[in-house]
């Protein structure tokens, strides 16, 4: 699909076969919609190799219990910026960061008290994903 002589520009098709990926995905992580991956700047649209729908495939086929996602979740808080990994409602906020909420089901929450931040399982590899894609988190958490 992604073989072509302009192979780093997509084509509408690509475009909307990416879009339909994430539609299948139930993708709704409230911040970045689906039309915004037509969005020709977008970083994962030219490397594919770091597709943020194949980053959450990566992610999700090893870890899917509890414990194998707080594991993520605790690769995830090395691979992020110093304080951790960022809250999704103000990801650049030091004081904003997750800690664990709940142990099971696996939770976590933002550590700032006036946010309430809190992300379930799926929510959460997701988030990771997307930090991964954007190169917030290094690629190391999708390693072991
Ligand atoms: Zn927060």
């Amino acid at each position: 699909m992604f073989v072509g002589a302009a192979s780093d520009k997509p084509s509408k098709q690509q475009a909307q076969a990416i879009v339909d990926i994430l539609n299948a995905l139930d993708w709704d992580d409230g911040i970045t919609r689906p039309s915004k991956s037509l969005d020709p700047d977008a970083l994962w649209l030219s490397t594919p190799s770091t597709d943020r729908a194949v980053i959450y495939q990566e992610l999700l086929e090893r870890h899917q219990t509890d414990q194998e996602i707080r594991i993520l979740f605790d690769k995830a808080r090395e691979a992020g910026p110093h304080f951790g990994l960022p809250c999704k409602s103000k990801p650049g906020n030091p004081e904003h960061r997750y800690q664990v909420h709940s142990k099971s089901p696996f939770r976590v929450r933002c550590a700032s008290l006036d946010c309430g931040s809190k992300l379930q399982r799926t929510a959460l590899v997701h988030w990771i994903a997307e930090l991964v894609q954007g190169a917030v988190l290094s690629a190391d958490v999708l390693e072991g």
